[in-house]
This record gives C-alpha cells, sequence and structure tokens, in this order.
C-alpha cells in the first residue's frame, strides 16, 4: 500500500471513530455507532499492516501477535459474565498503558532513526519521557481499579499520612529526573531516569486509585478511560503515528467529558476526586444535630402481593441497580412491563447516572431487553414525577435510592443526587438482604413507612410476580 492510500485510509478510519463517538452517544444509534467503530478499526489496522512501514518480514511477527490477541479477547468477551464488564474494562485500560510503557522503552533503545537536529531528538525524547509515564500511571491505576471492581481490594480508601505531600515529592522528583533525562548522551545513562521515573509513576497509579473510596468509583473508571486515550495518543507521538494520535485524543476528551458528568451526576468537585477518601465504606457517625443512624422496623411484603399493588397502579415507575445486572432480571422486568402497559399502566424507568458498576450500565441491560427508550428516562427526567406515582419498584438498587445522601450531611453519600423513590405512595425495593451497596452506606429507604422489602434474588422474586400477574 502507498503512503498516499494509507494517509487517505487513516482519514476514513478517523471519520468512522468520529461517528461511531456522536452513534454511541444514544442508545438508538449505539449499534450503528459500534459498527463504525468496528469498521474504522478493521481499516486502522489493514491500512497499518500493509502500509509502507511494515517490512514484508514484520508481516508474519504481525500476524502471530494478532492472533494470539485476537483469540485471548475472543476468548475473554465469551465468557465475561455482564456484571464482569466493568472489571474486563479496567483491564483493557490498564493493556492500553502498559503498551505505552512497552513502546517507549522499546523507541528509546532502537537506534535506527537518525534525527536530523538535536531539537528533533529532544523532542522524541520528551515524548518518551511523557508517554512513559502517563502509561505507567493509567497501568497500575487500571489494576487497582480491576481490584476494586472486582472486589478483590476492599473499596475502603487508603489515607496514608502526607499523601498529598508524597505526591508532591514524587511530581518533583519526576521532573527532576526528566532533565536528567534529557541531558544524558548514551541510552545506557538514560535508562537510569527513566526507570527511576516508571517506577514513581506506578506508585503514583496505585496510591492514586487506593486513595479514592466506594463511592467515587465511577468517576475513577471513566478517568482511567480517559487516560488510556492519552497514553495511547502518547505511543502515536512516539511511533509518529496520525490515527494512533487521532484516536488516543478522541477517547482522553471523551473520557474526560464522561468524567465531568460523572462528577456533576454525583455533585462531586473533579479535583476533591483525585484527592480522594470519599465513600469510606464505613458508615460515619452522626454528628451533634445530624440524622440518626437508620432505625426501626422493615416491612416485607410477598411477590403475589406486590403483584397486587403493580395491579391497582395507575402510575409505576421502575429503578433498576446493580443487583439487576447480578440476577439477569432485565427479561422478566421487561416481561413485567409489557403486561402492565397492556393494562394501561403508565410504566416507566428511572435511571441514575451512577447505577450499575459501569457509565450507562442499565440502559445497556434494558435495551438488550427491548425495552422501548422512550419509557427509559434519566434521573433529572423523572425525580419530579415520584410524589405522582403510585409505586415505585426498586429493583437490586441501594445507594442510588439513598434518602441519606439528602438528610444526613454527616453520610458518606451526602451531596450525591439520588432518585426520590420514597415520595411515591409505595416503595417496594427487591434485594436479598439488608446488606449495604456498592458506597457501604445504610439505608434508611428500608425503615419507612411506606416501604415495602420484597426479599430474594431479583429474577426469582420477579418471576413469582410475573406468575402473578399472569394468574
Ligand atoms: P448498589 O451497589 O448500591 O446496590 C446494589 C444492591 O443490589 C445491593 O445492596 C444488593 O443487596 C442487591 N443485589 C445484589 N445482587 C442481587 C440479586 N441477585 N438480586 C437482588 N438484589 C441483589 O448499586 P446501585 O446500582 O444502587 O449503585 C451503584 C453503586 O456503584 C454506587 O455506589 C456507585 O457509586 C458505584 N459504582 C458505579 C459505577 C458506575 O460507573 N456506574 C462504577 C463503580 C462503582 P443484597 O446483597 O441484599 O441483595
Amino acid at each position: 500500500m502507498t503512503s498516499s492510500l494509507a494517509t487517505v485510509s487513516y482519514i476514513g478510519a478517523t471519520i468512522l471513530f468520529i461517528l461511531s463517538l456522536g452513534g454511541l452517544a444514544n442508545p438508538e444509534t449505539a449499534r450503528r455507532g459500534n459498527l463504525f467503530g468496528i469498521i474504522g478499526m478493521a481499516i486502522a489496522v489493514l491500512a497499518t499492516v500493509l502500509g509502507p512501514r511494515v517490512t514484508p518480514a514484520g508481516i508474519p511477527w504481525i500476524i502471530g501477535a494478532l492472533a494470539v490477541g485476537g483469540s485471548i479477547g475472543l476468548f475473554a468477551a465469551k465468557k465475561v459474565q455482564m456484571t464482569q464488564m466493568p472489571e474486563l474494562v479496567a483491564l483493557m485500560h490498564s493493556l492500553v498503558g502498559l503498551a505505552a510503557c512497552l513502546v517507549g522503552f522499546a523507541s528509546y533503545i532502537d537506534t535506527s532513526t537518525v534525527f536530523p537536529t538535536e531539537a528533533e531528538k529532544a523532542i522524541h525524547e520528551v515524548e518518551i519521557y511523557i508517554g512513559i509515564l502517563i502509561g505507567a500511571v493509567t497501568f497500575s491505576g487500571s489494576i487497582i481499579a480491576f481490584g476494586k471492581l472486582s472486589g478483590k481490594i476492599g473499596g475502603k480508601p487508603l489515607l496514608l499520612p502526607g499523601r498529598h505531600m508524597l505526591n508532591l515529592v514524587g511530581l518533583l522528583v519526576v521532573i527532576w529526573f526528566g532533565r536528567e533525562f534529557l541531558h544524558v548522551h548514551d541510552i545506557q545513562a538514560g535508562m537510569t531516569p527513566l526507570l527511576v521515573m516508571t517506577v514513581i509513576a506506578l506508585l503514583f497509579g496505585i496510591h492514586m486509585v487506593m486513595a479514592i473510596g466506594g463511592a467515587d468509583m465511577p468517576v475513577v473508571v471513566s478517568m482511567l478511560n480517559s487516560y488510556s486515550g492519552w497514553a495511547a495518543a502518547a505511543t502515536g507521538f512516539m511511533l509518529s503515528n496520525d490515527l494512533l494520535i487521532v484516536v488516543g485524543a478522541l477517547v482522553g476528551s471523551s473520557g474526560a467529558i464522561l468524567s465531568y458528568i460523572m462528577c456533576r451526576a454525583m455533585n462531586r468537585n473533579f479535583i476533591s476526586v483525585i484527592a480522594g477518601g470519599f465513600g469510606g465504606g464505613a458508615p460515619a457517625p452522626a454528628a451533634a444535630g445530624g440524622a440518626a443512624e437508620p432505625q426501626g422496623e422493615v416491612s416485607p411484603i410477598a411477590a403475589a402481593e406486590t403483584a397486587e399493588l403493580l395491579r391497582e397502579a395507575k402510575s409505576v415507575i421502575i429503578v433498576p441497580g446493580y443487583g439487576m445486572a447480578v440476577a439477569q432480571a432485565q427479561h422478566t422486568v421487561y416481561e413485567i412491563t409489557k403486561l402492565l402497559r397492556a393494562q394501561g399502566v403508565n410504566v416507566r424507568f428511572g435511571i441514575h447516572p451512577v447505577a450499575g458498576r459501569m457509565p450507562g450500565h442499565m440502559n445497556v441491560l434494558l435495551a438488550e431487553a427491548k425495552v422501548p427508550y422512550d419509557i427509559v428516562m434519566e434521573m433529572d427526567e423523572i425525580n419530579d414525577d415520584f410524589p405522582k406515582t403510585d409505586v415505585t419498584m426498586v429493583i437490586g438498587a441501594n445507594d442510588i435510592v439513598n434518602p441519606a445522601a439528602q438528610d444526613d450531611p454527616t453520610s458518606p453519600i451526602a451531596g450525591m443526587p439520588v432518585l426520590e423513590v420514597w415520595k411515591a405512595k409505595t416503595s417496594i425495593v427487591m434485594k436479598r438482604s439488608m446488606a449495604s451497596g456498592y458506597a457501604g452506606v445504610d439505608n434508611p429507604l428500608f425503615y419507612k413507612d411506606n416501604n415495602r422489602m420484597l426479599f430474594g434474588d431479583a429474577k426469582k422474586m420477579l418471576d413469582e410476580v410475573l406468575a402473578a400477574l399472569r394468574g
């Protein structure tokens, strides 16, 4: 393939990636967006492999690597459960970071490129230094995020004494070694500052994500998504590959926008998320004058009574959460929805921006079950409608419907906007026990007079409700 044909293919792939991002912004066009992304990526890989920079001797290596990587990817995608997707995504981000590090070291020790001027050589070295820095932070941060999302590492933030000072000292050392790196004259001498910086960056990535509490994890996931984009862009600079720079910048900036949206959804400031410590995993003690611990009796309800309440209701709002994903109850939820709608009940879904374990988690599940998009509402669109609603059905959700976020200033999730399900005439919470959610906070909703608890696995309980409705 000639270099001009490769450039045209890269431009085509870039346009497809932009169309893909545009498509993914809306559930109705998401499939098309995904398809654009797949075609764009296929063109990008083909144009690179067949392009002028790959020698025929390199092709078997590339095909071998594609076969190994592709098989692992295919196996992982087939085997992974929907509930494990967030962990898988975190692991993928870590691979982008690792790739940036490896490419950085490889291009540093590669002596085949001759730079016409000292300035160009210095620019290339800056690219390598920054590329490895971003890559190492992304790699170790994503591995810790993987541990936290899969429950292998606890959600409680690790708050080292003087942690901000530690980070600052680390940054200064990285800058100092960066200066050293640019001044050395041979590769061997340059390896020391490069390795020291890599170790500090790896430690910083671990420290940064370890310091973040459970409730802030959504922001961390989107932030690491953004970092992985910048790591890919840095790799593009090191390899002088324009497409990788553009794609990396697209992922980096869309991840940054997503982080902003997540921060807004949780009423959090981005800097304080990075500084860590929020959502400590244990309920905070109620301060003088603050709201007390939830108290009282919970009122259980049976599936048959739930069906009765639903049948008599004029309007119903369903609020799904992480437990619906665990139970894979979305198809039964839609069966119930169809049945109630056929009987004239106004059924809608209320989606919290951080419900589940990844951005858009609930939308993906409901789309999979073919729930029509026009009855799936964002939190802001539906929150005012709860007082006019007869029954809200909370399916495996907990933190996103916790009134303590509004009522208890000492709560670790204080200030986070929540779906006000308790304002409906009756709320029914479907979960297996009284256990807390991801943020580890007690939920006073369970004890409210108009709340009923339908204990059990969400799929099993909903099957019973469906059977009762049909009966
Ligand atoms: P939560 O984690 O707060 O609560 C989920 C509830 O589901 C649990 O209390 C659990 O209770 C119940 N549950 C689990 N399995 C089942 C089952 N099989 N059947 C019925 N119930 C079940 O989830 P939410 O969606 O309410 O909130 C999301 C939380 O995750 C927030 O704290 C958010 O910050 C965090 N998070 C979100 C991310 C995102 O990007 N969306 C990323 C990372 C974290 P029980 O065990 O009693 O059944």
